[in-house]
């Protein structure tokens, strides 16, 4: 049966980028999968040591997921600290994982910059943690943007090591179960799995900055829509994005070299619900002076509800901690179920 694992940092604000890459998809599967939403506190960590609202951070990131639609009684919501076996596995696969793996991914080159030696040790692992959280409840599908793709490629390494280097023990043990590797079965512990990357806003860029993502760390809070900002922001954010001084084009292939267009289109298409070509279609021809109002009508319009809903929410902090609290008590048992499992695999001397 599909299992939907998939996770958010509470690093800070949640951004648009967030919702419509990640958050939005979540709500989405959670009607035809059994699904598992964590706030990966551990993650967060990893870039920057000390923070100091760490818990309303994650207390944030709940009302999000439950403001947005996620219903924590069908399925599992809690903060990835809560449950050990995370860290547990994750060793293990930093044992299973290669340096040249991790030193090949793009977020670590991003996030470390030039100063790579200076980087934390655990955001090099970041990746063996993240394919912990995934495979600790083999999950076979994860919701995320596109700037995770690389990281799910890894998760996939990591299984296939670990079935291939443990594949004896797997089988005297008879833990395994069969899995489609390619055209091949194969008999593994790990499944490989999927990421679930479609739409039109899988990678929405920076408001300043067309060739960087949208992201929470960004230091420029013009760079990006919080879920919380208010209308009079979201317009002002929109109304300063950068543009160029061009018309729309008719077609999606006028908008190749027009990277903070692009973006913006395929923002309005996300959020309204129809295809790019659609939405080309509709502002053919059009100046930003008429695009970008109706683009902070959509926003405000599609925001303000889950906005208003946060609020609510998170003013409960007894509800949101009895959520996490809930959710952390059926993850563990999950994942402690598979580290028992695990710990044999390894051959750890257990009572
Ligand atoms: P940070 O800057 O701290 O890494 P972030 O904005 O990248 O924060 P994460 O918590 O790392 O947020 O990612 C949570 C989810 O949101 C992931 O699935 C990620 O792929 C998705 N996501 C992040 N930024 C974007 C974006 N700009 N467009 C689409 N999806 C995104
Ligand atoms: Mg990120």
């Amino acid at each position: 049966k599909p299992l939907v694992f998939s996770g958010v940092q509470p690093t800070g604000n949640l951004h648009l980028g967030n919702y419509l890459g990640a958050i939005r998809k979540f709500v989405a599967l959670q009607n035809d999968h059994d699904c598992i939403y964590c706030v990966v506190d551990m993650h967060s960590i990893t870039a920057q040591l000390v923070h100091e609202d760490l818990a309303s951070q994650t207390r944030s990131i709940t009302a999000a997921y439950l403001a947005a639609g996620i219903d924590p009684a069908k399925h599992i919501v809690f903060n990835q600290s809560r449950v050990i076996q995370h860290a547990e596995l994750a060793w293990i696969f930093n044992c299973v994982a290669r340096i040249g793996w991790m030193n090949r991914m793009t977020q670590f080159k991003d996030k470390a910059g030039k100063d790579r030696e200076n980087a934390s040790l655990g955001l090099l692992a970041y990746p063996s943690l993240m394919a912990a959280d995934i495979l600790l409840y083999r999950a076979t599908h994860v919701p995320v943007g596109d700037d995770q793709k690389q990281h799910i490629e890894l998760t996939r390494d990591i299984a296939t090591k670990f079935n291939k280097d443990f594949s004896d023990r797997i089988r005297d043990l008879g833990f395994g179960v069969e899995l489609m590797m390619g055209e091949e079965k194969v008999n593994g512990f790990f499944p490989l799995t999927e990421p679930m990357i479609e739409g039109p806003a899988t990678r929405v860029m920076s408001l300043r900055d067309g060739s960087k993502k949208m992201s929470k760390s960004d230091p420029s809070d013009l760079s990006r829509i919080n879920l919380t900002d208010d209308a009079d922001t979201i317009s002002k954010k929109i109304k300063k994005a950068k543009t160029d001084p061009e018309a729309l084009p008719s077609e999606l292939a006028g908008l190749k070299e027009r990277p903070e267009a692009d973006n913006l289109i395929g923002i309005y298409a996300a959020l309204s619900d129809k295809s790019r070509e659609a939405v080309i279609a509709e502002y053919a021809g059009q100046q930003f002076s008429t695009f970008k109002p109706a683009l902070v009508d959509l926003a405000v319009e599609k925001l303000a509800p889950i906005a208003s809903e946060m609020r609510r929410i998170q003013a409960d902090t007894t509800y949101v901690d009895a959520v996490l609290k809930d959710g952390g008590e059926r993850a563990r048992t999950i994942a402690e179920g598979t580290m028992k499992q695990v710990r044999e695999i390894v051959g750890f001397l257990q009572d």
